[in-house]
């Protein structure tokens, strides 16, 4: 099955990629954290999307689109992926089709963005293996310090509330639109972030069996 997880930035999108891939076991894909690992490791590929990511810009698609083909050439792709923040925006997903890649569900990903600015300022992640937080809803078990692999968990620089504001209105424009053009071809299901983790996470299996 292929899957494509759309909403905005902090719409949990990270964690119902991990619990498909679990229930699937099918690779979830996220192209922030392969940038991400790019700019830890100072590639060049690390070096020209940093700018971009820092200030809460899109890279620019032809990038994206050329990371996004190899990934999913790979072996452990045979069976299906979950794409998680790919496409966002349209010509990222007229790519998608063009490589004849064929989508089976679009899960939508509802969350105001007042909520959004809530969790996004609280997130940390690992600035070794990228495991995620949040200061009052999920927090490490000890202060700063990651319960999986014992790295120091921050604050994403994207994460500061005046980038969380550029990413929303970033998304807004060049990547809601994607509903539409995913509601046209009659794949878009939309599941309504709940206030409990787990309660999105019951309706995006839900959305994933229909
Ligand atoms: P994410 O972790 O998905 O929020 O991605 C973090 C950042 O990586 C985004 O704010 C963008 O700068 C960049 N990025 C990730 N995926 C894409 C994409 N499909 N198109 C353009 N930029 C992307």
């Amino acid at each position: 099955m292929n899957l494509i997880l759309l909403g905005a930035p902090g719409a949990g999108k990270g964690t119902q990629a991990e619990v498909i891939c679990n229930h699937l076991n099918i690779p979830a894909i996220s192209t922030g954290n392969i940038l991400r690992e790019a700019v830890k490791n100072g590639t060049q590929l690390g070096l020209e999307a940093k700018s971009f990511m820092d200030s809460g810009a899109l890279v620019p698609d032809e990038i994206v689109i050329g990371i996004l083909k190899d990934r999913i050439g790979e072996d452990d792709c045979q069976n299906g992926f979950i794409l998680d923040g790919f496409p966002r925006t349209v010509p990222q997903a007229k790519a998608l089709d063009e490589m004849g890649v064929q989508i089976d569900k679009v899960i939508d990903i509802e969350v105001a963005d007042e909520k959004i600015m809530q969790r996004l300022s609280g997130r940390r992640v690992c600035a070794d293996c990228g495991a995620s937080y949040h200061i009052e809803y999920k927090p490490s078990k000890s202060e700063g310090v990651c319960d999986k692999c014992g790295g120091e968990t921050v604050l994403r620089k994207d994460d500061h509330p005046d980038t969380i504001k550029d990413r929303l209105h970033v998304y807004h424009e060049q990547t809601e639109p994607l509903k539409d053009y995913y509601q046209q071809t009659g794949k878009l299901v939309v599941v309504q972030g709940q206030e409990d983790v787990a309660d999105t996470s019951a309706l995006t299996l839900k959305a994933v069996e229909a």
